[in-house]
């Protein structure tokens, strides 16, 4: 099963893909993921990505299209893969599918999950990270019992400089202008579930099961 998990920052993409990497044993692969290791390993790509990310831009296409090729390939996305934050333009949409045309992939279902941006504001700006382990918590819907610390592994917890609310906001115009024509992109190719994102992540997390089970009956 091939998925592409869609939806404007602080949606609940990561949490909500990571849930069903571990259910299902298929890897999650997130280019944000990918691109801030190459950042903290100062790695040319890194840094190229760096300033772009800083002010909330998207890092340019042909950055992100290598990184996703690379990783598609490798041995482990042979039964399946969670694409979590990619494609975000139509023109990585495009270069995806030639990409999987190659490898005689197709994609299963695109979830797209929907959240008011209020609300999204809201979400990000209590979002924090463990510098160790990448666990991430919210001080107000699932606060850690020490604020400065993760619950899981002791590490100091962090705010993304992207999660800060002048970056946000730059992050919401480029979701806006560049990822949500994909909504229509891939409704137009019968691939989209749409899930709403407002909710317990449980709940959210069995909507995604149903609606990826409903979809590998329709495109086996
Ligand atoms: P994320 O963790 O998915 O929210 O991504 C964090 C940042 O990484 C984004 O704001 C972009 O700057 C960059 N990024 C991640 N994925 C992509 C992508 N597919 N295209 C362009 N930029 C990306």
């Amino acid at each position: 099963m091939n998925l592409i998990f869609l939806g404007p920052p602080g949606a609940g993409k990561g949490t909500q893909a990571k849930l069903l990497s571990n259910f299902s044993g298929i890897p999650q692969i997130s280019t944000g993921d990918i691109l801030r290791a190459a950042v903290r390993d100062e790695s040319p790509m890194g840094v190229r990505a760096k300033s772009y990310m800083d002010s909330g831009a998207l890092v340019p296409d042909e950055v992100v299209v290598g990184i996703a090729e690379e990783r598609l390939s490798q041995g482990d996305c042979d039964k399946g893969f969670i694409l979590d934050g990619f494609p975000r333009t139509v023109a990585q949409a495009e270069s995806l599918s030639e990409m999987l045309e190659r490898m005689g992939k197709t994609i299963t279902a695109v979830i797209s999950i929907a959240v008011d941006e209020e609300e999204l504001l809201e979400r990000i700006s209590g979002r924090r990270a463990c510098e160790k382990c990448g666990k991430v918590y919210h001080l107000v819907y699932e606060p850690p019992k020490d604020i400065t610390k993760c619950d899981l592994c002791g590490g100091i917890l962090y705010q993304r400089d992207d999660d800060k609310k002048e970056t946000m906001r730059k992050r919401l115009d480029e979701y806006r202008q560049k990822t949500a024509p994909l909504i229509e992109y891939y409704s137009g190719k019968g691939l989209l579930e749409e899930i709403s994102g407002t909710g317990s992540i449980e709940k959210i997390q069995v909507q995604i099961r149903r609606a990826v089970e409903g979809a590998r009956c329709d495109n086996p």
